[in-house]
């Protein structure tokens, strides 16, 4: 399948790629970020959501920068997977990330920014074209989302990322540039509820760097994850787990693929904490089970991914609170 029509551009600096980004702004020209492509280049090719303008941000100095807690955005996945200074949680997940060959190519920074997925979307053109399109990428057909009809506000596109509820376990944070400047928030505050819009990153605007707490690199935790085949396949439930060993009030679980967004169930453990005096691994695992409710637009049915929140949180939970990673 061949690329549709766009032109490529290749800053140098982060000055550069914010200049740029400027200027097609000020054009009123649309661009998206391209990093390891491995996402955004299939999506191009389907002709799903296209721009006339691509910047990469692979020649940006300083966006590889690794660190125990500093991780530029085109840091390859492959590269946290056999770093010695990462955090392990970060190693076990990026391991569980695609294959060995799309890790290689794929970046933390797109990996976070990931498109939402979704069965009726995530399609070749003429198949989209057969079921009328929907409302994600309508082509101007005012077409209905197929998952929830009859509303047209929302989209409950699925996010299938990995990293994230492992970085927001262990309290991470990003940093933002764009046209307007510099912001950073915890990665739990980037995300957002809108299938479309996904994350709070506006026109323009890029994640720079991610940032891991020093006194997150003593937490020990655990990741697991249901996928369709374990060589390859997207997350299709995941839950991830950390705490500082002996210390309840420092306990964060986490979840991704399950709904629009990874979320951090912070309330939900606090609660728990409070009731229980400590934590009744069946019990929150209940608890996870009722406040999570996947919808149908991925490869299983919802029924079994939410009967799998169960399984996979006990699972993380012992290994956490056993002895960890
Ligand atoms: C067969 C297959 C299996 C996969 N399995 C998994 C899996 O198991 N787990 C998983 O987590 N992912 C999986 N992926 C998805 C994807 O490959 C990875 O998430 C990857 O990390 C995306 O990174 P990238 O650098 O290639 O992103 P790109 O494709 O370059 O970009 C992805 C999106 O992020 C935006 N973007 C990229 N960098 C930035 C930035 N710095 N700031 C702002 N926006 C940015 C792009 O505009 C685009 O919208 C899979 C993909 C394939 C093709
Ligand atoms: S959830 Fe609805 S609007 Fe979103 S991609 Fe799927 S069908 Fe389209």
């Amino acid at each position: 399948m061949l690329m549709p029509p766009c032109e490529l551009h290749h800053p140098q600096t982060i000055e550069e790629a914010m200049a740029l980004a400027r200027d097609l702004n000020g054009r009123g020209e649309a661009f998206d970020w391209v990093a390891g492509g491995t996402d955004i280049i299939p999506n191009y090719k389907w002709r799903i959501n296209t721009k006339p303008h691509i910047i990469s941000l692979a020649s940006v100095e300083g966006a590889t920068l690794l660190t125990s807690t500093t991780i530029g955005c085109m840091v390859r996945i492959s590269d946290i997977e056999h770093s010695n200074v990462v955090h392990p949680l970060l190693r076990q997940a990026a391991s569980k990330i695609a294959s060995s060959l799309i890790r290689k190519s794929a970046t933390i920074g797109g990996n976070l920014c990931l498109d939402t997925r979704c069965f009726w979307y995530n399609q070749g053109e003429d198949w989209r074209r057969s079921i009328d399109w929907c409302h994600k990428a309508d082509c101007g057909t005012g077409a209905d989302c197929r998952v929830i009809p009859n509303q047209n506000t929302l989209c409950v596109a699925t996010y299938q990322g990995d990293l994230a509820p492992n970085l927001m376990v262990l309290d991470a944070e990003v940093v933002l540039l764009g046209p307007n400047g510099e912001r950073r928030m915890l990665l739990s505050d980037f995300f957002m509820l809108d299938g479309m819009k996904k994350n709070v990153l506006e026109q323009g605007e890029l994640l720079w760097q991610v940032i891991v707490p020093e006194t997150s690199m003593d937490k020990v935790g655990s990741y697991q994850k249901l996928r369709v085949r374990e060589s390859w396949d997207f997350p299709e439930a995941g839950i991830a787990s950390a705490w500082l060993p002996g210390d309840y009030s420092s306990l964060q679980v986490a979840s991704t693929a399950l709904e629009s967004i990874p979320r951090l169930h912070s309330d939900l453990v606090e609660q728990h904490l409070r009731q229980n005096n400590g934590i009744e691994f069946s019990v929150f695992s209940d608890e996870m089970y009722k406040e999570i409710k996947p919808v149908n637009n991925t490869a299983l049915p919802p029924r079994y991914r939410r009967s799998m929140i169960r399984t996979l949180t006990k699972r993380s939970l012992k290994l956490t609170i056993g002895d960890g990673i």
